[in-house]
């Protein structure tokens, strides 16, 4: 099921990216992988995922030590406690949810006590929801603009959960708004950044983040099936 299901989100892609114009290398598939256990997450990597997203550091944890995602990169896409940076940080090779300052300072302090240099991305609360949380535009921005505080991380791009899609195309204007916002911070050429990664567009509406720019769709329902929450 997982790698049909993989293969047909591929074809989508494909007939997304060239109905947009754009090369469909240039998109990669991130599977969500909460909720699924280490060997569904190694099937997903069989079948030809460029990476996994995990949201919860328990999980993580647990899945990291099975050796799960041998073989292909893994971020963290979920809402990070600060205390909880240090099982996170030099850990995976992007975290895609940096929310807030404070976050940013603490995976600083701890990519500096590792010596070594975290990649980033900044979350964007692009609908302006009071259940979501990231950065407002404006503050993106500034966060950009003063990086240089933060010499052991790189940004590397943003990521964006918008609103649940009503219906086709109805996200589109915010995706269309994080690629402005990260041009935007691209012309002011800010210190280790660089800003390619565009993580938007989920089950319910990737071909419309494809349509907008996105370079990295985060999928699990597509991939997993239903999640069933206790
Ligand atoms: C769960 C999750 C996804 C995937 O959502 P689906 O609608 O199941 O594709 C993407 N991004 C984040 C941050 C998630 O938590």
């Amino acid at each position: 099921m997982i790698k049909e299901n993989i293969a047909e989100i591929r074809r989508r892609m494909d007939a997304a990216a060239r109905k947009a114009g754009r090369d469909p290398g240039e998109i990669l598939l991130c599977a969500a992988t909460k909720m699924n256990d280490a060997d569904r997450v190694r099937e997903a990597i069989a079948a030809g995922v460029d990476c996994c997203g995990e949201n919860r550091v328990q999980e993580l944890v647990q899945k990291s030590a099975l050796h799960a995602y041998d073989g292909k990169p893994v971020h963290f896409i979920g809402h990070l406690q600060t205390n909880k940076v240090r099982q996170v940080v030099g850990k995976v090779d992007l975290i895609q949810s940096v929310d807030r300052v404070e976050l940013l300072a603490c995976i600083e302090k701890e990519a500096a006590r590792q010596d070594l240099i975290q990649d980033i991305l900044l979350e964007i609360n692009i609908g302006a929801e009071e259940s979501k949380s990231g950065f407002t535009p404006e503050e993106a921005k500034a966060v950009a603009a003063a990086m240089d505080r933060y010499p052991h991380c790189r940004l590397r791009g943003l990521m964006a959960i918008p609103p649940i899609s009503e219906k086709s195309g109805s996200n589109c204007r915010f995706f269309e708004e994080i690629q402005r916002i990260a041009v935007d911070i691209t012309t002011k050429n800010p210190h280790n950044s660089s800003m390619e990664v565009l993580s938007m567009g989920m089950t319910d509406d990737f071909e419309d983040a494809i349509a907008c720019g996105s370079t990295m769709i985060r999928v699990g329902t597509a991939i997993f099936g239903a999640r069933h929450y206790q």
